[in-house]
């Protein structure tokens, strides 16, 4: 079975984040994609954030009555009197639990945007991230199949003559390489961050085009991004 895991910070999830899941789903066959909400983001981690429990609530009205997604709790903070740090959640950690759940020959995709994957190689445990899963990037116009490459961890990363080549290709397709596999999934056009849909809602626009008419119901009652 094909499952996915998406992480990200989902501060609030919007059209962008479903239209790769959706477009992952169908492309790669996924039975399963987990929508894991980060506790705390390792990249994120100077920004203020929603707390934990209304990302999630979001997520799950996302997630709602679509078979395959799934809002999990693999990145939930400590509960109240656990004995655990408090520390950043990491994906190579995440990945583990998941497929801890999962049958050896279960196969996890990893989903992520473009913007997201250029900085992999300074992700916690980049190179092991590659031997636990397969990656499925998101494009964008713009970027070409050397940037994939080049932005690989050092030791998984082709010598930059092999690349060169690529710098006339878009990323697109499969980038298959020793301990490397990465699918490009183009298509998915939405131009739309959390960032802009925050803004939006502390400006008191609608926010209908940027997420479900659920999430901006719930944003507004609970005053969310309000000033
Ligand atoms: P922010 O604006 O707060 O930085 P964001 O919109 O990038 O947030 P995240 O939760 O940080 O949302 O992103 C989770 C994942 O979704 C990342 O891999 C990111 O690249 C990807 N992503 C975000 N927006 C889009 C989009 N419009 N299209 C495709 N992928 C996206």
């Amino acid at each position: 079975m094909n499952v996915g895991l998406f992480g990200g910070t989902f501060d609030p999830v919007h059209r962008g984040h479903m239209a790769l899941a959706q477009a992952a789903e169908e492309k790669y066959r996924l039975r399963e994609i987990h929508f894991v909400p980060a506790h705390i983001p390792p990249h994120k981690q100077k920004q203020p954030l929603t707390p934990f429990t209304h990302r999630f609530a979001m997520l799950a009205l996302a997630t709602e009555g679509k078979k395959p997604w799934i809002p999990s709790l693999l990145e939930a903070p400590p509960e109240a009197g656990e004995d655990k740090d408090v520390c950043p959640s990491y994906s190579i950690d995440t990945i583990r639990k998941l497929k801890f759940g999962l049958k050896k020959t279960d196969q996890v995709f990893f989903l992520i945007g473009i913007d997201a994957f250029l900085d992999i190689a300074k992700w916690h445990q980049a190179e092991a991230l590659f031997a636990e899963c397969a990656f499925i990037v998101a494009s964008r116009p713009g970027h070409s199949l050397a940037d994939v490459a080049n932005a690989l961890p050092e030791r998984l990363r082709p010598k930059s003559q092999a690349t060169q080549p690529f710098q006339r290709y878009p990323a697109k397709g499969d980038l298959l390489l020793p301990g490397v596999k990465v699918h490009l999934l183009d298509g998915v056009h939405q131009a739309v961050s959390a960032t802009a849909v925050r803004m939006a809602a502390t400006a008191g626009k609608p926010l209908g085009k940027m997420t479900s008419p659920a999430i901006a119901e719930y944003i507004r009652k609970q005053n969310l991004y309000g000033k």
